[in-house]
């Protein structure tokens, strides 16, 4: 569903994607995890070309990220993107929020995104919230509102950047419960995250990235458990 092929990128001197190989099987959960500045969040921005890259190819379900235009539009659609800090658009209800996209990308029609929206919304466990602004949610709210507005565009592959990083501790379970409940409906995921108990549960395979570079990749079992180099149990160390 995703694949990266040797992909290289540089900031300025800085080597921070180096030869990245990785291939995303439909439905499969790949949990990243690595010191800060590792490059995780980097990958995840070149895979929906938020960020361009140096060498090497990304695909989505088979096709080459076009450099630019209608063809990188409709791609970029089938990749769902969850951030660290919600982006949802502060002076659009939350119905909104899940409306415009799919409204003006998918050409779906008005009643039926609101009515999708909706059935979106509830499955996040916020429905109550669909005509208050981002702004009378809380964090976990938002979250999960980001969640649902990803969803609605009806994407192939789910992208999370740290999505509970920026939360109250009390709000990072119930996010991490509409990921895990997507995880098991069958949603392929790449999940960049420091919660360890979440890639344990829900991780078909965690990978570790260091200074740029995948170290290692295995079952969550076999990562957690019996670590194969020095740095993976460094790096588990300090977090675990
Ligand atoms: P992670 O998400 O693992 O913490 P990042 O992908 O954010 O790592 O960053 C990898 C490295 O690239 C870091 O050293 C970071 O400072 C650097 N970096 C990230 N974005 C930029 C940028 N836009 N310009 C210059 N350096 C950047
Ligand atoms: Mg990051």
């Amino acid at each position: 569903m995703v694949g990266l092929e040797s992909v290289n990128k540089h900031f300025g001197d800085l080597h921070v994607l180096k030869d990245i190989s990785l291939e995303v099987q439909p439905r499969e959960v790949v949990v990243v995890v690595g010191p800060s500045g590792s490059g995780k969040s980097t990958l995840c921005r070149a895979i929906n070309r938020l960020e361009t890259i140096d060498s090497g190819e990304i695909r989505i379900d088979g096709k080459k990220l076009p450099e630019e235009g209608a063809a990188l539009a409709d791609l970029r659609a089938d990749v769902g993107m969850v951030f660290q800090s919600f982006n949802l658009f502060a002076h659009r209800t939350v119905l909104d929020n899940l409306t415009l996209a799919p409204t003006r990308v998918r050409k779906t029609k008005r009643a039926v995104a609101e009515a999708e929206a909706m059935a979106l919304l509830d499955r996040v466990g916020i429905a109550g919230k669909a005509h208050h602004l981002p702004a009378q949610l809380s964090g976990g709210q938002q979250q999960r509102a980001a969640i649902a507005r990803a969803l609605a565009m009806h994407p192939k592959v789910m992208l999370f950047d740290e999505p509970t990083s920026a939360l109250d501790p009390e709000m990072v379970g119930e996010v991490l419960e509409v990921m895990v409940s997507l995880a098991s409906e069958g949603m392929t995921m790449i999940v960049v995250t420091h919660e360890m108990g979440f890639a344990r549960r829900a991780a078909d395979r965690v990978v570790f990235m260091d200074a740029g570079q995948i170290v290692e990749q295995n079952t969550p079992a076999e990562f957690f458990d019996s670590p194969q180099t020095e740095r993976a149990r460094s790096f588990l160390a300090s977090v675990l």
